[in-house]
């Protein structure tokens, strides 16, 4: 899944990986759960992720590695926050390669810059199972607790508006170039994520119906 902070990416990859009873693989959130059990990956990670920069390919890339290796990944999965960037995306294809598989699709969630900061403010997610929802688009049944969990929403961090305005820059200058490399080699699908959500939904399926 590709798009900018607060696409809408993660929740779309949540429930493809449902349909599809595959993992859902975010870097973001191995990060965060890093994080929270205070590892010594996640002390490091934390510094890049408060101000909004990406964290440096050598904590991140062998993380991803490790985790699409494992068993689960089998039948496949949805990666989501990965690749960030241009080298990132190499070393997933060489990899991937080598064990005679290949990325399936890029799927990019497209949503102008104007929309993401409106978004995000209203962002809040859930500090112990990592759901996300929105006061407005994607309300849990009880005002701010976890649908999942019952854990108390909160707001993150790095959804704060100048963090979100510094991580859309990052995004500019290091992730959106994924769009013509996944386009030059024919996986990118391109869906509106300013749509209605679950019409995002349904563009995503009949992509993957192909
Ligand atoms: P996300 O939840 O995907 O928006 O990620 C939150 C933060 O984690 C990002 O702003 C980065 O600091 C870090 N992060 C997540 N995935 C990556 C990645 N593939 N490469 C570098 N940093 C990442």
């Amino acid at each position: 899944m590709l798009g900018a902070p607060g696409a809408g990416k993660g929740t779309q990859a949540d429930i493809i990986a449902a349909k599809y009873e595959i993992p859902h693989i975010s870097t973001g959130d191995i990060f965060r759960a890093n994080l929270k059990e205070g590892t010594e990956l996640g002390k490091k990670a934390q510094v890049y992720m408060d101000r909004g920069d990406l964290v440096p390919d050598e904590l991140t890339v062998e993380m991803l590695l490790d985790r699409v290796a494992k068993d689960d990944c089998k039948k496949g999965y949805v990666l989501d926050g990965f690749p960030r960037n241009i080298p990132q995306a190499e070393v997933l294809d060489k990899e991937l390669s080598a064990h005679h598989d290949a990325v399936d699709y890029c799927i990019n969630v497209d949503v102008p810059d104007e929309n993401i900061v409106t978004r995000m403010s209203g962002r809040r997610s859930c500090p112990k199972c990592g759901a996300i929802y929105h006061i407005v688009h994607i309300k849990p049944d009880k005002e701010g607790i976890c649908d999942k969990c019952g854990t108390a929403l909160t707001q993150r961090e790095d959804d704060r508006e100048e963090t979100v305005r510094k991580r859309l820059a990052v995004y500019h200058e290091q992730t959106a170039p994924l769009i013509d490399y996944y386009e030059k080699k024919g996986l990118l699908r391109t869906v509106d994520g300013t749509r209605d959500m679950k019409k995002v939904t349904e563009q995503i399926f009949s992509i993957l119906k192909d």
